[in-house]
């Protein structure tokens, strides 16, 4: 639809704002989102749901000026900074809207997207609207080009396709919304948890202005940081990797074994002192890391398993079972 054509949205929805020292933005964003919220969507029903992540400056007391002007504003504040992810976590748990949209507080996640999200959500063919960033032209080079990498290979070992340049701002419906917090785990990886519970997604690719005021919150070390927190939540093949080692060391080791007897055979002369030690400590340094790649696996499979997943998320069922699923709350 164009810019500037209005509707009334029935549905209520939930915005679920991270903030972290947003102190210079949140004046800012909170008037953007109102005007669509109020006046594009004319939504009667919906809220604002701030989550203060233990910030220092004056964000705290802005929102709570904001909720006790506006009905619509709620907060909820963190006793210290638990990051982005665990913001999220909170504000998904809070959050009572029949549509719940996640999305950062500095402008960079137009709050216009919202009204596409919304028609797409309508439409019922979707459980989960995504968006793409079109280009990282904001970005530095380094910073794009760790992110492609990072990427590329978190596909490959994860074994779930993350896809490229997806981003945090999204909109979810209440089945959606659920699955994604029975994902109890503490480490939580966003970008790979939206992935791992599948339903209906439809990409929205978006332009990404810069940052309206304030500093980005991630040096380039916090990144790193983080996509390793990714590669571990969602592959054990680090653990794999001592395996690996182990067994091409002991297969060095076995291939100068033969060769030795070989040439002691052949020439009659026995093998330098030298190299039977090499050998040795190549045979039993290999043979330690594979067991210890043994214990990996096993590490590996506790893992998962205190992560305590979900075994399956419900997409649909029959009329009569769907009762079951209610009453249970199952996800
Ligand atoms: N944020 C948060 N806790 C943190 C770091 C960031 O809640 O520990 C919020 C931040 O306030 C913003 C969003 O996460 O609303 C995205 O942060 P930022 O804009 O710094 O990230 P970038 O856009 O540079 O990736
Ligand atoms: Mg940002």
């Amino acid at each position: 639809m164009g810019e500037g054509k209005y509707m009334k949205a029935e549905k209520k929805i939930s915005v679920v704002v991270p903030c972290y020292n947003e102190e210079d933005v949140i004046l800012e964003f909170y008037h953007e989102l109102h005007r669509i919220m109020a006046e594009r969507l004319q939504m009667a029903e919906y809220e604002i749901l701030f989550v203060d992540d233990g910030s220092k400056d004056a964000s705290a007391g802005i929102m709570k000026e904001l909720s006790k002007k506006d009905e619509h504003v709620e907060f909820i504040s963190f006793s210290r900074n638990f990051g982005k992810e665990s913001a999220i976590y909170a504000g998904l748990q809070f959050a009572e809207g029949d549509y719940t949209v996640i999305m950062d507080a500095d402008l960079q996640h137009p709050p216009e997207v919202i009204v596409r999200m919304y028609e797409e959500m309508q439409s019922g063919s979707y459980d989960m609207i995504a968006t793409r960033r079109k280009d990282r032209l904001t970005d530095t080079k380094l910073r794009s080009f760790g992110a492609q990498l990072f990427y590329k290979i978190m596909n490959k070992i994860s074994g779930i396709n993350m896809g490229n340049n997806a981003m945090d701002f999204r909109m979810l419906n209440g089945k959606a919304k659920r699955a994604i917090l029975s994902m109890g785990e503490y480490n939580r990886f966003s970008k790979g948890i939206f992935e791992w519970v599948g339903f209906r997604t439809c990409w929205l690719e978006i332009e990404i202005p810069d940052r309206k005021a304030g500093k980005s919150k991630w040096s380039l070390m916090k990144l790193f940081h983080y996509s390793l927190e990714g590669c571990m939540a969602f592959s054990t093949l680090p653990l794999a990797l001592s395996s690996l080692i182990g067994f091409a060391l002991c297969l060095i080791a076995v291939f100068m074994i033969i060769v030795m007897i070989l040439q002691t055979i052949v020439t009659g002369v026995e093998g330098s002192g030298y190299a039977t030690i090499i050998c040795t400590i190549l045979l039993v340094g290999g043979v330690q890391l594979f067991c210890i790649g043994i214990l990996g696996q096993y590490l590996a499979k506790a893992y998962l398993e205190v992560k305590q997943r979900p075994k399956f998320l419900v997409q649909n069922l029959s009329e009569k079972k769907r009762n079951i699923y209610d009453r249970d709350l199952l996800v």
